[in-house]
């Protein structure tokens, strides 16, 4: 063989080689890309997250940091608490120019979401706005926007954005944007801006007249303004409203009728619902209350008694069967009732709780019976 055959065969066998390794890495590496993957999605359907974040984490470096797989393992992190990770995967991936807008829009969204939730809300408003004037609002900034621009206080931001996204879609946002108004009615009520608030529960009613929070809280300054009378027909005038929601129609008329010195105008209305509907538990709560404040214990027993036959686990009702008793400790009989009815109507839920499967049980196993998994047993929250 000659020497100059050598130097040119030399660099053909080098690049053979270097094409056959890079097909046969490529291939290995796309197999595992695979793996990686299903394992990912399949742990984090399972509620693993801390191998999902391995996964991940794992693919993202095999991927040459793809930004979809960048986007999910950040969110995740901040998801897990892992606020400073999360932050700093999004910014990375953020600044990178080879994003078309959409996936850019999502990512400095998520970074927005980040922000928010380490409290650093200047920077999440920045990250928000850099997402919407990429990709225009959608239900994702959309999502995360309102919450940041309620949080600065800067309501009409919050409001803009709303309304752009609806004419974007093309969807009716009247509803969510009076609720919009009514939360910052709240702000200015809670401010003791009665005026302020009054003026914006109004127009939270213009949006949407059968927002049923603008009307009781419309209701709510009346009284605060000592005009109760007012109230009181502005309640009947929008009693409609209330439909699915009657409770809360009749505890706004109890209040009314504290502030008028006037039960009639709470007890008969509410006496008559409790009549047509006899499974209203929130009713009879609040009628329990009420005739409990004005000393009629046996009347209020009565009403907390079929509330709790209705439902039995509502702790609320039993809190206020334990402040009927203290008041009205003179009479044994009715605790005992009490007692009987808690005895027939109360079943505890299990103990003890798998964490891998959430197999629930009354007894603590040192293996789940159902899958197998080690010292997964858990005493759960009740
Ligand atoms: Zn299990």
């Amino acid at each position: 063989m000659s020497v100059e055959f050598f130097w040119l065969l030399a660099p053909a066998v080098l690049l053979t080689a270097l094409f056959l390794w890079g097909v046969f890495y490529r291939e290995k590496e796309t197999a595992s890309r695979e793996f990686l993957l299903a394992k990912a999605l399949n742990t984090l359907i399972d509620g693993r997250e801390d191998d999902a974040a391995d996964a991940l984490r794992a693919l993202y470096q095999e991927s040459e940091q793809e930004p979809a797989v960048g986007l999910v393992l950040g969110s995740l992190f901040r998801r897990r608490g892992k606020l400073k990770m999360a932050t700093q995967t999004h910014k990375g991936l953020s600044l990178r120019a080879d994003l078309d807008p959409e996936l850019k829009a999502l990512i400095k969204t998520e970074l927005a979401a980040d922000y928010l939730a380490g409290g650093m809300l200047e920077r999440a408003q920045t990250a928000l706005d850099e997402a919407v004037a990429e990709g225009g609002p959608t239900e994702n900034s959309v999502f995360y926007g309102r919450r940041i621009h309620i949080k600065l206080g800067e309501w009409d931001r919050a409001y803009k954005l709303v309304q752009n996204w609806g004419k974007k879609e093309g969807r009716n946002v009247k509803p969510e944007l009076a609720l919009l108004r009514n939360r910052q009615g709240e702000y200015a009520f809670d401010q003791e801006d009665y005026d302020g608030a009054a003026a914006l529960f109004k127009k939270a009613l213009q949006l949407d007249p059968t927002c049923f929070s603008a009307i009781l809280n419309s209701s709510r300054c009346l009284r605060y303004t000592e005009k109760s009378h007012k109230a009181l027909s502005w309640m009947q005038k929008h009693e409609a409203a209330f439909e699915g929601h009657e409770w809360l129609f009749h505890k706004e008329l109890m209040k009314i009728a504290v502030a008028l010195q006037n039960h009639d105008v709470f007890v008969l209305p509410a006496m008559a619902r409790i009549e047509a509907e006899s499974d209203d538990w929130r009713t009879r709560s609040v009628l329990g209350s009420f005739l409990m404040e004005i000393g009629d214990f046996d009347g209020a027993f009565q009403q907390l008694h079929a509330a709790l036959e209705t439902a039995p686990e509502t702790l609320l009702l039993h809190q206020k069967m334990w402040q009927l008793m203290w008041r009205n400790g003179s009479d044994p009989g009715l605790f005992s009732r009490y007692q009987q009815l808690v005895r027939d109507t109360i079943h505890f839920d299990a103990t003890y709780e798998c964490g891998r499967c959430r197999h629930r049980d009354n007894r603590l196993h040192q293996q789940c019976p159902r899958c197998f998994a080690m010292n997964s047993f858990r005493e759960r929250r009740l």
